[in-house]
């Protein structure tokens, strides 16, 4: 057995930031601002009619694209939100999180010989997909001005890199992990770089209703001419406290579903029965459920930066997500993944180093807090940074 030569699909991979990160917070006791989720649970009656779904026996396999009455749910959704009537039959399919959606569409989408451009910082989880589906990944570093420690899309350095061989576009907006947010001209300059291109845009909009400051979050679902090339990919995770559960969707034309659901049916087949229905029901209770979300981030967010005011980290606040970037140039001078696990010792916060989501060299000092946290976390973390 020793003797087997392993050939690694992914020999530069290793194991996660957010693996790393949380369980070295967890070995020394460290506040753990590190890994995203929420130290909140689902609400009370979300989690009774799981329970209730259990009870009732549903219990066995969900139909593979999702329980219809989920999938109509969500397209209930858009309709209202986005202004975009989809098709739930054939255009909603349900995953396992955010993470299975963007597995299959970019299973689906690229393959060899092809490149899918992806925009630096970038969510750890695009490159290796696409590297598994035998593209190629391109990196487009968006631009980073220290003064007011913000990030934004270089159009013109997007528009250059998308090529003959480019199948894919992958975006993040609400962005992960600076907070960067699309406006509507963003949407139209998107859809004028990709218009004589045969690239399909991948939009990962997990943080739809984390945005601050009376921001809006355009989806790509509101652009006619984006649509037609487009998978958009959500996740209940974020939105419903409920990361552990992984019940994510996309929803994508139906020429685009047909082939991502090609993928899905053979990667999971189906997901959860009994929280797809609990879902469903929950989101027919509760149609606003999602819009007490930004203002209760909001607050978290001002209240771990009030907690700073006096220390040295430099920042601009976060415009959405539940992550906060500081700028610790003032305070070391160690490179970020050297100093977030120092800290996660001494004094005792963990974060996430920032340079980890660029593959080309990162300059800035950052480091990335989630204050999805409870107000005395984020007080204890903020006074302990403070003291720097
Ligand atoms: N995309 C982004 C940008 C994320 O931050 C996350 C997780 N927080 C995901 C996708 C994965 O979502 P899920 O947990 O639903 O798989
Ligand atoms: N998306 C979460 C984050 O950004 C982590 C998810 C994971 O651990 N894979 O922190």
């Amino acid at each position: 057995m020793a003797d087997i030569e392993l050939r690694s699909r992914l020999p530069g991979v290793g194991t996660t930031i957010f693996t790393i990160m949380s369980e070295a917070a967890r070995k020394c006791g460290a506040l753990n601002l590190s890994q995203g989720y929420p130290a909140f649970d689902p609400p009370d009656e979300l989690r009774e009619l799981v329970a209730l779904s259990i009870r009732k026996g549903r219990n066995q396999y969900a139909p593979m694209a999702g329980v219809p009455e989920l999938t109509e749910a969500i397209a209930g959704r858009t309709a209202v939100r986005d202004r975009r009537r989809v098709d739930p039959v054939n255009e909603v399919t349900v995953t396992a999180g955010a993470t299975e959606g963007l597995f299959c569409a970019i299973q689906a989408f690229v393959g060899p010989g092809d490149e899918a451009v992806l925009l630096d910082p970038a969510y750890d989880a695009y490159a290796p997909a696409v590297t598994l589906a035998g593209a190629r990944p391109r990196h487009v570093a968006m631009d980073y001005d220290p003064a007011r420690s913000h990030f934004s899309v270089d159009w013109s350095k997007l528009e250059q890199s998308i090529g003959e061989r480019t199948r894919l576009l992958v975006v993040n907006f609400p962005h992960n992990p600076t907070g960067a947010l699309l406006d509507a001209e963003d949407l139209d300059r998107l859809a004028a770089i990709l218009r004589d291109s045969p690239a399909l845009l991948l939009a990962d909009e997990v943080y739809e209703h984390i945005v601050f400051d009376g921001r809006q979050h355009r989806s790509v679902l509101t652009h006619d001419e984006l649509w037609e090339r487009s998978c958009v990919v959500s996740s209940f995770g974020k939105s419903l406290h409920a990361t552990g559960w992984k019940i994510g969707y996309c929803v994508a034309p139906a020429r685009l579903s047909a082939e991502l659901r090609k993928v899905h049916q053979f990667t999971t087949f189906a997901v959860s029965t009994p929280m797809q229905y609990a879902i469903a029901e929950y989101l027919e209770r509760n149609p606003d459920f999602a819009e007490q979300l930004a203002g209760f981030y909001q607050e978290k967010r001002d209240r771990f930066l009030d907690g700073l005011r006096d220390s040295r980290f430099r920042w601009s606040p976060a415009a959405s997500t539940f992550f906060q970037l500081l700028d610790y140039s003032a305070v070391s001078a160690e490179a970020d993944e050297r100093l977030a696990l120092s800290w996660t010792g001494n004094p005792g916060v963990a974060s996430i180093p920032v340079s980890v989501f660029s593959k080309d060299a990162f300059a800035p000092r950052l480091l990335r807090f989630c204050f999805a946290k409870d107000d005395a976390t984020l007080d204890e973390a903020a006074r302990r940074l403070s003291a720097l």
